[in-house]
């Protein structure tokens, strides 16, 4: 079997062109979305992403707004700015790249951008929301791989889901959905002993580690839907993900890749969450 590949980045520009129709049809309503970014010091990475998400949001038509602050910023300095980013109407989206530099406690910025603006769906409150399947801005990158899922019409209710990393944002928020989908859910970790005898058993597995070719095919069910989220930078300067993409394909039944699979779909869910806080705010 050869798997289908779920090109992120195709169903990405689908969402986003019908986002840019929206956003046509509030700008015409007086609506103007808006998303503030805040970039903390000079990680490339984090420039990198932050350019990402100013590139789409202007293909959408979401103004975005970025404030750069210097690498000694101290933590009072940006919970003030974001005391103002919660009080301006006129913004509808907040969102601070992380990671965010030793001085700055990460977990108090994340509780002090009002749950009512995190597009990130990381505040405690819309986390919550998520866990007791409320309405609510879900987390980007498992909102994203779930559309992707859907997009296929792969069926997640009843189904064996593996998830191999626990981090807040990406491994237990996306196990989280695939519960609120019905799906029955293993998370794997760093401490799992004889992780293969769940992969095997997996008909969906999501990968978010950050080792480079982790998943082998060996261990992969015939037939299992593989998503990898990772990212990882190769010697060679090129990307890769956590899955080793060209023997798990011929296992697998659908499968994503490194770059232009999960990673744009990161961003538009993004786009996504900013658009329905501003539909939120004025109530259409
Ligand atoms: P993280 O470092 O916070 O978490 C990694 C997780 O992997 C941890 O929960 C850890 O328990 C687990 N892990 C580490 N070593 C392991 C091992 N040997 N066996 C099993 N589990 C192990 O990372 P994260 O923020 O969740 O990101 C994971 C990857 O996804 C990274 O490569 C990151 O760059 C990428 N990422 C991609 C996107 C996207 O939009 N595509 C978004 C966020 C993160």
């Amino acid at each position: 079997m050869t798997a289908e590949v779920i090109y992120g980045n195709v169903l990405a520009e689908k969402l986003r062109i019908d986002m840019k129709d929206e956003v046509i049809l509030l700008r015409e309503q007086g609506i103007q979305p808006k998303l503030t970014v805040v970039l903390i010091g000079d990680d490339p990475a984090s420039k990198s992403y932050v350019k990402g998400k100013q590139k789409a949001s202007e293909f959408v038509g979401v103004e975005s707004d970025l404030i750069e602050l210097p690498e000694n910023t101290t933590e009072k300095t940006l919970l003030d700015l974001i005391d103002q980013l919660n009080a301006d109407q006129t913004i509808h989206g907040i969102l601070v790249q992380l990671p965010l530099p030793d001085q700055i406690r990460e977990q108090l910025v994340i509780e002090a951008i009002s749950p009512e603006k995190d597009v990130d769906g990381f505040h405690p409150i819309n986390i919550g929301r998520m866990l007791t399947g409320k309405d609510t801005f879900l987390p980007c990158t498992p909102f994203g791989i779930i559309t992707m899922l859907k997009s296929k019409n792969i069926e997640m209710s009843g189904k064996n889901a593996v998830v191999i990393g626990r981090s807040n944002i990406v491994g237990k928020p996306v196990g989280q959905l695939l519960l609120n989908e019905n799906a029955t859910v293993t998370y794997c970790h760093s401490r799992t002993k004889n992780m293969d005898q769940f992969i095997k058993e997996a008909d969906i597995v999501i990968v978010a580690v950050g080792i480079a070719h982790f998943l082998r095919a060996e261990a992969v069910k015939p037939g299992a839907v593989v998503i990898d989220v990772g990212i990882n930078r190769l010697e060679d300067g090129s990307l890769t993900g956590d899955v080793d993409f060209e023997n798990v394909k011929e296992k697998a039944s659908f499968i994503t890749p490194v770059p232009k699979g999960v990673g744009p779909m990161t961003i538009t869910m993004l786009l996504h969450n900013t658009i329905k806080s501003a539909k939120k705010i004025y109530h259409v």
